[in-house]
């Protein structure tokens, strides 16, 4: 297995002026190995002549990295190759001994280093094929340079392959993977550099007797247009996604608090103000928070959602911003200025008493917990507050698993272990708090956050669908006032 000649001018002779000679090469007869593998080293995209070469029958290559596919002395020369492509060459082969159909032969494994216009690396490309002797010959100035033709080819697919999987197809805004990508890298720049960042979530008001009275057809251009507003409208750093339904979340980084409360009310004017085909006017509720320190994610963004679940109750149409975290350590101040009460709507009603009981239950526990913490009542009757509310969840978890089960809901299983889940980690945090090492503020913030706002209104909103008798769909979602 050695380097001493580019046996694939005549492979990528065919291939290289035209991206129809890219293409070609991914066919089910194209001869050549090729595959493209994204910085992750797990590779994305590969034609079947490659998998043959470094797959089992019937597996495929996306997803994997090189070391599960080939023995590691192989690897190391594949690794060599990778290294010498970050470091900036735009190409790099090693020779190496492959098995196919139990027999050993040599190949030329060129890889070729993908750029984004702007020179940055992308993605790295490879093309195999069997060395023959007639190949000894070495055309590798002319291979290279045409090489970097088929670069630029290259590169326009893997951006096009990227678009297609980072953006919604309806509206053309990133779609929730790419959000949660761009979430990651933005928090780590904001622990580095210091930046701060703000997430807007936006929630169409009403949304649903839009569809119900001028038909799905006519939902679907209402966000699109709304897409097409508020990507007009907002800074070019800051990057639009669809959350899900009529739900968008916006990224703001380099922006404090203030400011991004400024944008979302400039967004929630613009829409108010437009004029939507056959519908007329639409209005958004929004929700902003910007990220803490030592904040997760999920915490970040239930804030934020807290915020447009305040805007929703509010009267809608308008912007609530989540309150500042002060440092952890005042216990108190902390669960004054992090929680809010939750507000019962009858939007949230799955429409089975059963339920629907249990889930009010817990809200109003949740609320009776949140008071004795702010009236500073004491251990015992907080106490006493938090087994109550234990044996609420419990109870209603039980009773909502055995209706949804009656009801025949198709993911019931999954639903029990989630359920399981939060039980334990309920149990836990319960020990912790009784022996003093966790604040009953925390108790309330995994009862507000993790069971009610991420559960109860995420996840049961899967079986409610199921539940929901025919006549109550038709209803409006209506609102009730504070549960007292
Ligand atoms: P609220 O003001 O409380 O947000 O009320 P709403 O009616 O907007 O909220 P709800 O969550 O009850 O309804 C959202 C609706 O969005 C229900 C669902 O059918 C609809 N929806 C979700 N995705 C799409 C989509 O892609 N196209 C269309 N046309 N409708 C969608
Ligand atoms: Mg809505
Ligand atoms: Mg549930």
């Amino acid at each position: 297995m050695t380097a001493d000649t580019l046996p694939v001018d005549d492979v990528v002779g065919n291939a290289l002026v035209p991206i129809s000679g890219l293409l070609r090469l991914l066919r089910p007869t194209s001869a050549v190995g090729f595959a493209i593998k994204g910085l992750d080293g797990r590779y994305r995209l590969a034609n079947p002549a490659i998998e043959e070469l470094l797959c089992r029958p019937g597996e495929h290559l996306a997803g994997r990295s090189e070391d599960e596919l080939v023995p590691s002395p192989t690897c190391s020369l594949l690794a060599e190759c990778d290294r010498r492509i970050l470091a900036g060459e735009t190409s790099a082969w090693a020779r190496v001994e492959l098995a196919r159909s139990g027999q050993r032969r040599h190949y030329s494994w060129l890889k070729m280093a993908i750029l984004a216009p702007d020179q940055t690396l992308q993605a790295i490309a490879s093309l195999i094929e069997p060395v023959t002797r007639q190949q000894a010959s070495p055309a590798i100035q002319e291979t290279l340079r045409r090489l970097q033709d088929a670069n630029r080819d290259l590169q326009q697919m893997v951006v096009e392959l990227e678009q297609v999987a980072s953006t919604d197809r309806l509206t053309g805004a990133w779609n929730r993977r790419r959000l949660e990508e761009s979430v990651q890298s933005e928090m780590e720049r904001m622990v580095r550099y210091g930046h701060s960042l703000c997430l807007l979530l936006i929630d169409v008001d009403h949304f649903k007797p839009i569809n119900d009275q001028y038909g799905h057809a006519v939902g679907d251009a209402v966000l699109q247009r709304l897409t097409a507003l508020l990507q007009a409208a907002l800074r070019k750093v800051d990057s639009l996604s669809r959350w899900g339904g009529e739900e968008f979340a916006v990224l703001c980084p380099n922006t404090a608090r203030a400011t991004a409360a400024a944008a979302a009310e400039r967004l929630r004017q613009e829409v108010a103000n437009a004029h939507f085909a056959t519908v007329g006017r639409v209005s958004v509720s929004i929700g902003v928070a910007e990220c803490a320190a030592g904040e997760s994610w999920d915490e970040w963004f239930a804030r934020a959602d807290a915020a447009l679940y305040r805007a929703k109750s509010g009267g809608r149409n308008q912007v609530q911003v989540a309150p500042e975290v002060p440092c952890h350590g005042d216990g108190k101040g902390y669960v004054v200025a992090n929680f809010v009460q939750l507000v019962w709507r009858s939007a949230y009603e799955c429409g089975n008493e059963i339920v629907d009981r249990g889930h009010r239950q817990l809200f109003a526990d949740a609320n009776r917990l949140l008071s004795a913490i702010l009236t500073d009542q004491s251990a015992d009757e907080i106490g006493t507050i938090v087994d109550r509310l234990l044996s609420d969840v419990v109870e209603h978890f039980r009773d909502e698993e055995a209706v949804i089960t009656a009801a025949g809901f198709p993911a019931a299983g999954e639903h029990l272990l989630l359920h399981r889940a939060l039980t334990a980690e309920a149990h836990r945090l319960l020990d912790h708090y009784r022996g003093g090492t966790r604040a009953a503020g925390d108790v309330f913030q995994f009862l507000a956050y993790e069971v009610v706002t991420k559960h109860m209104l995420g996840a049961d909103r899967m079986f409610f669908d199921f539940l929901r008798p025919p006549e109550a769909a038709m209803n409006p979602a209506g609102q009730a006032g504070p549960l007292a």
